[in-house]
């Protein structure tokens, strides 16, 4: 029997669980699976706890977590990963949008192509117009800045293995990039058309203000998944590209310098071209630019040597002697 672990973070919504909830264990009677189901309260205000007791009480299988206040999706789902004992987990929504009856197509998926991450694809989105035109935009740019070409980065309808998790670390509004994060890591990654459906109950907690974020969001992760063990190579070459160009100015004003004062004393003296100051500028930057990389450096190198994290990731051992195996599991399990 396959064992997997659905794991939903909800905020506020009560009026959804109980039929969530009982769609999913009909997907595990008529597929044969055994389904772990675990429901994460994002610090919800409604009713979602006391309906979520009540859940726990008259069914097996479920495991509840609750955060203390909203700590947002990213925090609920790597809570719930971190609390999944099964060697495959699905992510949904607990709005009722996404349909648990694509469970075995997501598994299917990730079996037959050998995929780490599957990630659904809303192709027929039942939202209005003022949340997929953004999402439309935000998809397109992801996919162009990341190298990770899916439609649909922030469906909440996604099958992983175990591993991803241990690597990919999720924070702040994270959960947008797992897709992403996880590709930089060499996992492999695919997308798979999935059903969507309007939401019936309570409302969306997301609006246009998560786009400035969400950009702001896409220029760190594709710094981190790029200059993560490399900043100075971004920060240091715009930096030096800035230093080289105030250092020709000024070369070029002191080679202006002294022919005024040996041969065209009627040129405007130094203090009044503009040039210098931009090329002063431009040096200064480019040193602060440079130090900040070489700072970033030097963080990279301590946090490596406390934490033990490795710039790499392995997928498969072979050759090693059984007994190092268990160190090697511990390790990443740090990360
Ligand atoms: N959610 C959450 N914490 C938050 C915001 C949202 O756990 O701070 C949950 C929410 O309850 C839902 C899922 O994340 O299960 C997706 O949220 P929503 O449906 O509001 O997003 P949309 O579908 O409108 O993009
Ligand atoms: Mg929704």
């Amino acid at each position: 029997m396959t064992r997997i672990s659905v794991v939903i973070p909800v905020y506020n919504e009560q009026d959804s669980l109980a039929s969530l909830f009982q769609e999913i264990a009909e997907v595990a009677v008529h597929g044969d699976m055994n389904i772990e189901v675990i429901f994460v309260d994002d610090g919800s205000t409604d009713q979602t706890w006391a309906v979520l007791r009540d859940l726990s009480e008259q069914h097996q299988g479920l495991k509840c977590i609750r955060f203390r206040r909203n700590f947002g999706k990213a925090a609920a789902l790597s809570a719930g990963f971190e609390a999944a004992d099964s060697q495959i987990v699905i992510t949904m929504d607990g709005d009722l949008q996404d349909d648990p009856s694509e469970i075995p197509r997501l598994l299917q998926a990730l079996e037959s192509n050998d995929l780490d991450v599957v990630s659904g694809w809303k192709k027929e989105r039942k939202d209005p117009w003022n949340k997929r035109f953004p999402s439309k935009i935000f998809n397109g740019v992801v996919s162009w800045l990341s190298g990770v070409h899916l439609h649909d980065h922030n469906c909440g309808l996604k099958c992983y293995r175990r591993e991803v998790f241990k690597e990919v670390q999720l924070y702040g509004e994270r959960h947008r990039f797992i897709p992403v994060l996880a590709a930089s890591r060499g996992f492999a990654v695919g997308e798979m058309i999935v059903n969507h459906r309007p939401r019936q109950h309570g409302h969306s907690k997301y609006n246009w203000r998560r786009l400035p974020k969400g950009l702001l969001d896409l220029m760190t992760i594709s710094f981190l998944t790029g200059f993560k063990n490399r900043p100075q190579h971004l920060i240091g070459s715009i930096g030096l590209t800035s230093f080289l160009f105030g250092a020709l100015g000024m070369v070029l004003m002191a080679i202006y310098w002294i022919l005024r004062m040996v041969w065209f004393p009627d040129w405007t003296p130094l203090h009044q071209r503009p040039i210098v100051l931009y090329s002063l500028g431009a040096l200064l930057l480019g040193a602060q630019l440079l130090c900040m990389g070489f700072l970033a450096e030097l963080m990279i190198a301590n946090s490596l040597q406390k934490t033990g994290e490795r710039p790499y990731s392995v997928k498969d051992e072979l050759g090693f002697p059984e007994k190092s195996k268990p160190d090697i599991a511990e390790s990443r399990q740090v990360d």
